[in-house]
């Protein structure tokens, strides 16, 4: 078998268009708030395509800037005075943090109305009970990859690997309110090759490169592959790539020092399932596009604004 690839690329292109034209027709342009601390390489390209993104889309866009050494009183007022201020609808602030800034602390501080990345615990209450919320971005982003794909999951068997409140817990969650039979396996998972390859939809949230292999995909599974790790190993990009890709993955190691790899053995992968999302190209695509989606719901929500007939999930 070999697998039909997902592209994220063009369902975040349409969704992003969605909102580009859901916000032409608002009476006001919504503003989302950034927050990004210290100099962290990776932070600094995702505030930067969340802030692009959404001038692109005709949304507001502040990023406010601190150095690693704020104290966590300061970023706390700082929070305090986003929720205070009326035209900001979304406030994001970009993890990690350093070390003497408590971060539960400050995502709870957020206003819960303009947590736009979906973490505050009223959100995931909200999201628990099946009561409409801000959602976390990336597994909101897989469900709509899933939708817009025509996959099935409604009486489906979905096994995600990894538990973190970012990915793992919200994505079981979406899942189940889609009707699946949801299983979650993590670390301390007995058997976990055996359980994952009962699932019909498998999702991998783990952080190790290429960790998801064959004998953890059933044969025409739906793979979706959330991971982004760095990966530098030049020796045994064989096993990971096949002819298809290994020569370009290997000039990107050997220009940049790493290429881009998810949880799961792309090759092993496309050789066993029905359906897979590339890396890079699929769900981390995705989320910065539902990162859109969530500010223009908070906007609409936070000012009176009717929701229009919203397509997809
Ligand atoms: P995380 O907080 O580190 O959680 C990883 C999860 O994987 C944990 O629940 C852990 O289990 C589980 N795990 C680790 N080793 C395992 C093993 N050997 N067997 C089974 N389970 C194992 O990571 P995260 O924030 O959820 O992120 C997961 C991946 O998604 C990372 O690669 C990250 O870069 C990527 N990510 C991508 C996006 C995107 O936009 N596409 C967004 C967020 C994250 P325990 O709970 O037992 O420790």
């Amino acid at each position: 078998m070999s697998a039909k690839i997902l592209s994220g690329k063009e369902i975040a292109e349409i969704i992003k268009q969605e909102v580009a034209e859901e916000v032409k027709d608002l009476p006001f342009r919504p503003c989302l708030a950034v927050v990004r601390v210290g100099e962290d390489a990776a932070s600094a390209v995702y505030v930067g395509s969340k802030v692009k993104t959404a001038e692109e889309l005709g949304i507001i866009s502040e990023h406010h800037h601190f150095s690693a050494e704020i104290s966590h009183k300061e970023l706390l007022d700082f929070v305090e005075d986003l929720n205070r201020r009326k035209e900001v609808d979304g406030i994001l602030v970009q993890l990690p943090l350093p070390k003497q800034i408590d971060e539960r602390e400050i995502l709870e501080a957020i206003d819960a109305d303009k947590d736009v990345d979906g973490f505050h615990p009223i959100n995931v209450g909200k999201l628990s009970q099946g009561q409409k919320s801000l959602v976390p971005c990336t597994p909101a982003g897989v469900i709509e990859i899933l939708k817009r794909s025509n996959i099935n999951i409604s009486g489906e068997h979905a096994v995600i690997i990894g538990r973190s409140n970012i990915v793992g817990k919200p994505m079981a969650q979406l899942l189940l309110q889609e009707n699946a039979t949801v299983t979650i396996c993590h670390s301390r998972t007995k058997n976990l090759a055996e359980i994952a390859s009962q699932a019909d939809i498998l999702v991998a949230a783990i952080g190790r490169a290429g960790f998801v292999r064959a004998e953890h995909i059933k044969e025409g599974a739906t793979v979706i592959d959330v991971g982004i790790n760095n990966f530098s190993d030049a020796e045994s990009a064989r096993e990971l790539f096949g002819a298809d890709e290994l020569e370009k993955r290997l000039n990107t190691i050997a220009k940049r020092g790493f290429t881009l790899v998810g949880d799961v053995n792309p090759k092993e992968a496309k050789e066993r399932a029905a359906n897979f999302t590339p890396v890079p190209g699929g769900v981390g695509l995705l989320t910065v596009a539902m990162l859109m989606k969530n500010t223009v719901e908070a906007a609409r929500r936070r000012r009176g604004e009717k929701e229009r007939g919203r397509k997809g999930a």
